[in-house]
């Protein structure tokens, strides 16, 4: 492909970039998102899932891509054609390449002199250079690779959505691809800005997100009271993380088997009566620690005492038990 060659674009083109490349569908609506061209689609495979498909964006952008190509295709095949994964880098290295794609895809579009493109070299360069500072932030927020790619998606989007409004280019407002001040933020570890809720990491620790007033691109006040909204709904989830009380006790016939249902032990997921008693105590054995492997209640867990490993003669009892109940499973 051309964009492989000659500009070194080195990414599974998906689809939806390739189309939106293809269209010159830039952007759309949903301005705190990022749209269709977008450095989230230009990832290697190890990256993380972005969540769900963007399914409103990809099929607009089939229809675009059909009637703009004047190709013999059927809604299906374009749908096919544009459908994609956005992912999310884990790494600042990763975030490096998403962004290092979009800069030659943005020389390809616009030249490389020009603004958009030298202001995401900008970051691309101070990334290389403070690697060990990218690293380190992603050490303690693990969406601060995610971060990055999207100030720059973000910057480059408004700019283009000014440019479509603008009658000249005296008109578009440039300031957002001002990097100077986030880069500054960056090196000090100051830097900080909101991330959709699609676009977090899944294990994220408690919300850092501060105010990003400070990130040198003012976003308009809607937006700002959308993200608002956005901080708050993730302020009333619970912030204690799950904790797990994991069986290391090597006892296969107490346990579930690999790629067995836990339906076919306990149907409906009711656990028959007459559950061991635990080690010669009152307590009943928890199923899902002695059976599942791994209890999600822990220390919450009703029977939560028998979390530990099974005597030679609750095990045994145990494992008559289990054993009871997949039979009576596999007849009813
Ligand atoms: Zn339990």
């Amino acid at each position: 492909m051309h964009l492989v060659n000659s500009y070194r674009v080195d990414a599974n083109l998906t689809g939806l970039a390739t189309a939106a490349i293809y269209a010159m569908h830039l952007c759309w609506e949903g301005s705190d998102m990022p749209s269709n061209f977008t450095p989230f689609y230009l990832y290697r495979q190890s990256a993380a899932n972005y969540g769900d498909n963007n399914a409103d964006g990809s099929n607009n952008l089939a229809a675009s891509l059909k009637a703009l190509s004047g190709a013999p295709l059927s809604d299906i095949e374009a749908k096919k054609l544009t459908a994609a994964k956005m992912m999310r880098p884990n790494t600042p290295d990763e975030a490096l390449y998403m962004l290092r794609n979009f800069y030659r895809i943005c020389c390809m579009i616009w030249g490389k002199a020009t603004k958009i493109s030298s202001s995401i070299l900008d970051v691309t360069n101070h990334l290389t250079a403070n690697h060990l500072i990218y690293d380190q932030v992603t050490q303690t927020d693990p969406n601060f690779p995610t971060k990055v790619v999207f100030i720059v998606n973000q910057a480059v989007q408004q700019v283009i959505r000014s440019a479509l409004n603008a009658k000249d280019c005296s008109e578009v407002d440039w300031t957002a691809l001002d990097f100077g001040f986030t880069l500054r933020q960056i090196q000090t570890r100051q830097f900080n800005c909101f991330l959709p809720k699609a676009l977090h990491h899944q294990k994220r620790s408690s919300a850092t997100t501060l105010p990003s007033s400070s990130s040198g691109k003012e976003p308009d006040e809607k937006q700002q009271q959308k993200k608002k909204q956005r901080k708050s709904d993730h302020d009333e989830k619970p912030k204690d993380r799950k904790k797990l009380a994991t069986n290391t006790q090597d006892l296969p016939c107490a346990r579930i088997k690999p790629n067995e249902k836990w339906d076919a032990i306990f149907p409906k997921g009711k656990v028959p009566p007459g559950i061991p008693k635990f080690n010669g105590s009152d307590s009943q054995c928890c199923t899902k620690y002695h059976t599942g492997g791994a209890c999600n209640k822990a220390d919450m867990c009703p029977r939560a005492k028998s979390h530990a490993a099974l005597d030679e003669k609750t095990a045994s009892k145990y494992c008559n038990y289990i054993s009871e109940c997949r039979k009576n499973a596999s007849s009813s």
